[in-house]
């Protein structure tokens, strides 16, 4: 037992059964998070990331493995942990303070304005509380989703992919205020993201995964300051350390491609 390990992944492994046979998605994956520590998750499409996740908040049992948050089992969906997706998904006909609410009425528990109104605040959203989704660019739908998510003031946050919708000056804006809440909440983050200088920029430590099956490839302790600048993603040193993470990607992809290459050249006698 840890009491500072907010999130313990063990030999975490998944199959799916599906009409076309089994597909083995993760094998053998361990994690860990402590307490406040900001964490990436990072590989290419399909690795799993997404599947981890949700094995985490508690939405799709593993096959095999333990995940434990707070040193707690997980074996069902969570309250103590926020999870925020690609997709800010609000409810189109709610305003956006009727979406922050909606949780709560769910739940049948009262939402505490003061929180509510500093985290919009927090967030650049005060003012916009009457407005539809529709009325807000992708950017302050996603804030929106997020203060959605805090609201609650969970322990850990989960978020899978969540700015890869967005342009890139806007993703800059949104990496620089979650560091922002991070910092002032010191809640644990676990973020998924395909960006590297992203899960760079954000984090204590990058998890690094290949696929088919997704699996541990290499982590990578990131020692830049805090707090993070813009202006040090153009600092030689952070581009050195991108380069460690790209390498590790690459390294594990041209096995793949190998193998897929001397495949085509088979098939094509
Ligand atoms: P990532 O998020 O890294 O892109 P996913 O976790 O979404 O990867 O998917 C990992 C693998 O598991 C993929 O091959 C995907 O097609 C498969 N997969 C994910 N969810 C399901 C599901 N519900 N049923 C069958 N296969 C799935
Ligand atoms: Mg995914």
């Amino acid at each position: 037992m840890n009491p500072e390990l907010a999130l313990s992944i063990t030999s975490a492994s998944k199959t799916f059964d599906t009409a076309h046979g089994s597909l083995h998605a993760l094998d053998d994956v361990n994690l860990e998070a402590r307490r406040g520590e900001f964490v990436s998750i990072v590989g290419p499409s399909g690795c799993g990331k997404s599947t981890l996740l949700w094995a985490i908040a508690g939405l799709e049992p593993l096959s095999s493995g333990i995940v434990k948050v707070h040193d707690e089992e997980v074996s069902g969906t969570r309250r103590d942990l926020g999870l925020i997706f690609q997709d800010a998904n609000l409810l189109p006909w709610r305003t956006l303070i009727g979406n922050i609410h909606f949780p709560f009425e769910i739940m049948h528990k009262s939402p505490d304005p003061d929180v509510i109104a500093g985290l919009l605040e927090s967030v650049g959203l005060n003012g916009f509380e009457q407005h539809y989704p529709h009325e807000l660019s992708g950017g302050m739908q996603q804030r929106a989703s997020i203060v959605r998510a805090l609201a609650y003031d969970p322990e850990l946050l989960l978020l899978d992919e969540p700015f890869a919708a967005l342009d890139a000056f806007t993703r800059d804006e949104m990496n620089l205020m979650l560091l922002d809440i991070w910092e002032r909440t010191r809640k644990t983050v676990l973020f998924v993201t395909h960006q590297i200088p992203e899960a760079v920029f954000l984090s204590d430590r990058v998890y690094v995964l290949k696929p088919r099956p997704g699996r541990n490839s290499h982590v990578f302790e990131i020692d830049l300051p805090r707090p993070r600048t813009l202006s040090m993603t153009t600092d030689p040193h952070f581009f050195e350390v991108v380069g460690h993470v790209k390498q590790a990607i690459y390294d594990d992809a041209h096995l793949e491609f190998g193998k897929e290459r001397r495949l085509a050249a088979e098939s094509l006698g």
